[in-house]
Parts: C-alpha cells; sequence; structure tokens
C-alpha cells in the first residue's frame, strides 16, 4: 500500500480480548492492534479498552498516511444493529442498553458501523475467506460457544431484529440439555468446547459402558478428574480411547443434525465452519460430510460444500471493516 489509500478499521470485541486490525480494499489485515477486554472490571475499563484499541489503529494508520474510512465493530450479542444497542449481553457485564455505535462514533469522529460478532465473522470469512465465491454461505463458529450466521449475496441475513442465524441455539435433540439462552437442546450444549469436555467428563464418570474398555488396565487413559481441555479430548480421539471416540462421535451427529437443519432452512452452496473445534481439520470434516450427505435432503445437500473456515481469528475482524466499507459505499 502506499500512502493516501483508504483502508477500515475493523474491530472484534469478545469477552476477554479486543482484537482490532486495519483492513485495505482487498480485505487484507495490514496492522493489528490488541488488548485483554477487562470485562470483570466493567463499562468504563472494557469500553476503555474498545475505544483504546481503535485510536491506537487510526494512530497507525495517520503514521503511515494511510486514509481510514470507517470504523466497524462486531461485539457479542445479543445486538440491535440498526439502532447499534447491546441487549445484556453475557459476556460484556455492564453494557446493557449502551449504544455502541454512538460510544465509538463520538470517541473517534469517524462513521461507526456494528453487528453481532458471529455475523461479523460469517461476513469475513463469505468475502474474504473460505466462503469467497459463493452465493449463500452458512456459517458456524464452534469454540466456547456456537455462533453463526448467514451471508446472502454479500449481505448478513438480519433477521427483524438482527438476531437471526442463532445456528448456536438450533434445537438438535428435544428436552435435552439446559442452554444459557433458556431454551435445552441447543447445538451450543453438545458441541462447543466446553460442552465437549462436559460430556467425556460425564462418560468418564459413568464408568465403562459395555462398549468401552475404560477402567481397564492399559486402555481410557484420560483421568477422571482435573482438568480436562478440548484439545486434551481430541487428543485421546485421535490415540483411539475408545470413551474419547464415543463423545466425539456423537458431538459430530448432533453437530451434523445442526448443520442438516440450517442447510434445509436456508440452502447454502457453502457451509463454513471455524472456531478452535473446527482446526481440528479431517477428523471432524471426514466424518461430518458423510453424515450430512446421508441425513440431509437429496435435492439440497448434493452439491453443498462444507469446508473449514479459512481466515483464522481475524475473521471477526475482516469482516467489521467490510461492514464499515459497504457503510461507506452507501450499502447495508
Ligand atoms: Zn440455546
Amino acid at each position: 500500500m502506499t500512502a493516501g489509500e483508504t483502508v477500515w478499521v475493523g474491530l472484534d470485541v469478545g469477552g476477554t480480548k479486543v482484537a482490532g486490525g486495519l483492513v485495505d480494499g482487498r480485505g487484507q489485515v495490514r496492522e493489528r492492534v490488541e488488548l485483554p477486554t477487562r470485562a470483570e472490571a466493567g463499562f468504563t475499563v472494557s469500553s476503555g479498552q474498545v475505544v483504546a484499541v481503535a485510536r491506537a489503529l487510526l494512530e497507525r494508520a495517520r503514521a503511515l498516511g494511510w486514509s481510514v474510512g470507517g470504523v466497524g465493530a462486531g461485539f457479542p450479542g445479543p445486538l440491535d444493529p440498526v439502532a447499534a444497542v447491546l441487549h445484556n449481553p453475557p459476556n460484556l457485564p455492564g453494557w446493557d442498553g449502551v449504544r455502541v455505535g454512538d460510544l465509538l462514533a463520538d470517541a473517534l469522529g469517524l462513521p461507526v458501523a456494528v453487528e453481532n460478532d458471529a455475523n461479523a465473522a460469517a461476513l469475513g470469512e463469505a468475502r474474504q475467506g473460505a466462503g469467497c465465491g459463493f452465493s449463500l454461505v452458512v456459517y458456524f463458529t464452534l469454540g466456547t460457544g456456537v455462533g453463526g450466521g448467514v451471508v446472502c449475496g454479500g449481505r448478513i441475513f438480519s433477521g427483524v431484529r438482527g438476531a437471526a442465524a442463532e445456528l448456536g441455539h438450533l434445537v438438535v435433540r428435544a428436552g435435552g440439555e439446559p442452554c444459557r439462552c433458556g431454551g435445552r437442546g441447543c447445538l451450543e450444549t453438545y458441541a462447543s468446547g466446553p460442552a465437549l469436555v462436559r460430556r467425556l467428563r460425564a462418560a468418564l464418570a459413568a464408568g465403562a459402558g459395555p462398549d468401552t474398555a475404560v477402567g481397564d488396565a492399559g486402555a481410557g487413559d484420560l483421568p477422571a478428574e482435573g482438568p480436562l481441555t478440548a484439545e486434551e479430548v481430541v487428543e485421546a480421539v485421535r490415540r483411539g480411547d475408545p470413551v474419547a471416540v464415543r463423545v466425539w462421535q456423537e458431538t459430530l451427529e448432533y453437530l451434523a443434525a445442526g448443520v442438516v437443519s440450517a442447510v434445509h432452512a436456508f440452502n447454502p452452496d457453502v457451509v463454513v465452519i471455524g472456531g478452535g473445534l473446527a482446526s481440528v481439520g479431517e477428523l471432524l470434516f471426514g466424518p461430518l460430510r458423510r453424515l450430512v450427505r446421508e441425513q440431509g435432503m437429496p435435492y439440497l445437500v448434493e452439491d453443498l460444500e462444507i469446508r473449514p473456515a479459512s481466515l483464522g481469528r481475524d475473521a471477526g475482524v475482516v469482516g467489521a471493516a467490510m461492514l464499515a466499507r459497504d457503510r461507506a459505499d452507501g450499502g447495508c
């Protein structure tokens, strides 16, 4: 890039960190700034962190001679993207009712577009990542929770209140596990990282079933107590631990149920899956593709692509910057 070119600020505000970037017209992240959110310290401190990341990026743009076209920000929902107001977001205590668009516009003196963080990441993947070139992208992110977004013709499908495509709360088991959303049996309660660990713990606590070797010498080498991460569960699956393999297969069946439901609802040409659990690669994508083929309506799944996300942690930043660019172009 040369001096005088235009970049957009993309902010991805999470419960633990605020990631920001300067994104150029080709969707490339040129500069990055990150700070801890300090959400536990309350609104004044954590909003200061968000503004600090944005100001640091504006300063870098100025130093490099780049012009800034606008600011886009993804926040944890629930969020009304039109009024740019947060509605009691569980990951940002003290932010209920905050008009985040006005907050940032006043602090930065630039136009600001805001979105639900998963929708922003979906837009990033649809425009610049694994969904590039497809007409209707359904995006899932499998992490601490399960997020989702639908991008049709390059635009986020928002719904009446800006909260469409909460794909983590598709019900995959009627009357199942209670979910933080107030419902039961949501995909998030089976296919998030913590859910995977919790379900493996429950299986271990239940002891060896007739089809497992847990408790036998030399088999089932996961500790029955103590800390366990999703990564450790996945490693156990790779080693062939019978209980871990069984819980993983169940997880994939729940995930397939969620993907099939979304495919039946939206008829996409690609499903993009990101987040920490998706980084395991074919261990997830191989069986998932087979299950979706088996369970989906043939007309809707025969040409469907299911792909890993490709932008990694940049998806939210890139998508937020795309929102800012759309706003500047008069779109959305
Ligand atoms: Zn739920």
